[in-house]
């Protein structure tokens, strides 16, 4: 039988029957300062001086225990240990002690007026980049959160750990393919710059699938343990409702668990759409496969004109592997199509093969691929054009980028009465994230209407969070977000393209500056002459102010990300000429450009 005055009770005793409980010492100052902020709010609370008391030490090694901090001021909200000084200042700051000192009174909202006690004051479902982002920012808050986090596998199997598409199956390996392709082609400029290699450079596929895997299963792991330091409970488990707000969770040993939530947030992310037509399943592979494929993809047809297709079209030529694109209408739809177009002859000129205006109808395999000998599968793909033309043709891998299909389908959507855009399935909310069930959130590539984007997904989890358990009011803006096509060379842009310009502003209200572009580096090597392009959108009628910002250059995404603050910021044409540049880089032709398209001026460049 512990005694009533073991330290540890009377630690425990202090917390529990006070509100805020505070562990100090009548001559620190740190302490004074905290008492004296809990004066100035009109809160009382229960104190323990620790150095009028014997068992001072003590106590001290009981709080460092049950805290791992063993110095005062120490501090406790409602059962929640908040810390030191410097935390409870913060935690006034951001909101955090507000809500704790609020779940004494039945929970985190002031818009929720029920007293219902729930496993967690929020579930996110989802643990990608929206998920996590919301899941950490909420228990840094105070908030007590669970994310579940569950990755069905695809067709041929591939699977994944936490984080969900950008860092598994998306942005982070994409990119790092991107730089292996890039690097095959610095290989041959170093000959010219006077590095003495081998005739050719040879590239091994397993040897990148490995290193960007092994890179991946390190980010997995960061993950897990970054939800463990900020105690969020990761439940490696699909959630499905039940009711509004209680969630159903099946792990991989198909164990159930029901779990109720104050709030839920929805952050289920996309998975890639395969077409109905046969054989697609069986025979083909998406994006989910393509990063972590262990044999050599060989000749490659990829369905899709948009990013992912494009992208992938790009770094696989770029090892040196045959791809072929195959376009249904037009590249990139929704973006400049001038732009698009320069993307899509630079890459024609390296190499990629497009077919314009089919579409597969069939995919049929000829032989199985043969691990033991070496061999790729082969696969025939039927297709069709408008007019009805068939055309067939061999590829050892057939890869699917034709959209993504948001996950709400087969998460009992309909017991929580959330509405669903029914063209696509995607959640409705208004500029708060908020569905029409008051409670439920949605934040991510899920979103109608909104850009299927990382940081944007991560912006709306953080802002979120900090709206429900802290002090933020700022919402999400979702206009002008740069972003960036990671093609050989990449299409960087922020804000309108000509076309969109044109629809809200009118031709004649818009100028367009303009130029071609040869990067200094590949002057040397001499390629790529005025394959560059950079152009700014400008409506006259507002001083020119500038709309739209696109380059097509290396390292396109390094200059966008920049630049868009300043369309952010409502900069004009003269502001860009004010800026000074940096010389010489590829980025100072924004600071430079002078020849409008409307004067028909040549715009080639010349020297330097
Ligand atoms: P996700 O990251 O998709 O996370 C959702 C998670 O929820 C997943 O782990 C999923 O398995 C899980 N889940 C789904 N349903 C359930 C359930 N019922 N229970 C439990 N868990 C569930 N964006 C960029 O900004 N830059 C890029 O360069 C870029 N490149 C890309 C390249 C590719 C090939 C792809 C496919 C996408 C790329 N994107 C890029 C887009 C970016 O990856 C997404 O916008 C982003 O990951 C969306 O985050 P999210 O949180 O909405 O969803
Ligand atoms: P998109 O939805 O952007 O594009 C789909 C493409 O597939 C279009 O070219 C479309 O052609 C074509 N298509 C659709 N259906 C068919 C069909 N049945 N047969 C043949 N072609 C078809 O999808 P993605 O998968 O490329 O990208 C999804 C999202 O992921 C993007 O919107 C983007 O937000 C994000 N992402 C971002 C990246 C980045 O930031 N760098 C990189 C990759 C993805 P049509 O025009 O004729 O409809």
């Amino acid at each position: 039988v512990v005694p009533r005055t073991d330290p540890i009770t009377i630690v425990e005793d202090l917390i529990k029957n006070n509100r805020i409980a505070v562990f100090s010492k009548t001559t620190c100052p740190f302490c004074i300062k905290v008492k004296q902020l809990f004066s100035a709010l009109n809160l009382e609370i229960g104190v323990l001086e620790v150095d009028t008391r014997e068992d001072g030490a003590d106590i001290q090694d009981a709080l460092l225990q049950k805290t791992g901090q063993k110095t005062v001021p120490n501090v406790f909200v409602n059962g929640e240990h908040v810390g030191g000084c410097d935390n409870t200042i913060e935690a006034h700051q951001n909101g955090r002690l507000q809500f704790l000192l609020n779940k004494s009174e039945g929970g985190p909202s002031d818009e929720m007026t029920d007293d219902v006690k729930y496993d967690y004051d929020l579930v996110v479902i989802g643990g990608g980049s929206g998920g996590l982002a919301a899941s950490k920012e909420a228990a840094m808050l105070g908030a007590k959160v669970a994310v579940c986090d569950f990755v069905v596998p695809t067709p041929i199997g591939t699977a994944w750990g936490l984080g969900g598409t950008c860092v598994n199956v998306g942005c982070i390996p994409k990119k790092l393919m991107h730089q292996a392709a890039i690097l095959g082609q610095s290989v041959s400029d170093a000959k010219k710059f006077g590095w003495e290699l081998p005739e050719t450079a040879t590239h091994n596929w397993k040897t990148m699938v490995e290193a960007i895997q092994a890179h991946i299963g390190s980010l997995n792991w960061g993950y897990r343990v970054a939800l463990r330091e900020k105690k969020v409970n990761y439940l490696n488990a699909f959630a499905e409702f039940v009711d509004p707000h209680t969630l159903k969770t099946t792990d991989k040993k198909k164990k159930e668990t029901t779990i109720t939530a104050k709030y839920i947030l929805l952050a289920t992310g996309g998975r890639p759409r395969y077409p109905d037509i046969p054989g697609a399943q069986e025979f083909g592979i998406t994006s989910d496969d393509i990063f972590s494929l262990p044999r050599h993809p060989g000749k490659t047809l990829l369905v899709g004109a948009s990013y992912i297709a494009l992208e992938c079209a790009g770094f696989l030529a770029g090892l040196g592997i045959d791809a072929t694109v195959m376009v249904r209408s037009i590249l990139l739809r929704g973006f400049d199509q001038q732009m698009a177009n320069l993307i899509g002859s630079y890459m024609e000129k390296h190499g990629i093969r497009f077919q314009h205006g089919y579409v597969p109808t069939k995919l049929e395999r000829i032989e199985e691929a043969c691990i033991e000998k070496g061999t790729p599968a082969r696969i025939k793909v039927t297709s069709q054009n408008e007019q009805g033309e068939l055309m067939e043709e061999e590829y050892n891998t057939v890869l699917f980028a034709i959209g993504r299909d948001a996950c709400t389908n087969k998460i009992g959507i309909e017991k929580a009465n959330v509405m669903l855009n029914p063209k696509n399935g995607k959640v409705i909310c208004d500029e708060k994230e908020q569905t029409n069930i008051p409670h439920i959130y949605a934040i991510g590539d899920i979103l109608d209407g909104k850009l299927e984007l990382t940081p944007v997904a991560i912006q709306a989890g953080r802002l979120l969070a900090q709206r429900l358990f802290g002090n933020g009011t700022l919402l999400t803006d979702y206009v002008n977000v740069p972003t960036t096509v990671f093609t050989p060379l990449e299409y960087g842009c922020c804000g309108l393209s000509e076309e969109d310009a044109i629809d809200k502003y009118g031709a004649k209200d818009i100028e367009v500056y303009h130029s071609y572009l040869t990067p200094l580096e590949v002057t040397v090597p001499k390629r790529d002459d005025n394959e560059g392009y950079a152009k700014l959108i400008c409506v006259k009628s507002l001083n020119e102010k500038v709309v739209g910002l696109h380059i097509v250059s290396p390292n396109a995404g390094e200059i966008t990300q920049g630049f868009a603050i300043g369309l952010k910021l409502g900069a004009t044409k003269a502001d860009f000429d004010n800026l000074i540049g940096i010389h010489p880089t590829i980025a100072e032709v924004f600071t430079t450009l002078k020849s409008t398209k409307s004067s028909g001026v040549d715009v080639l460049q010349k020297g330097c």
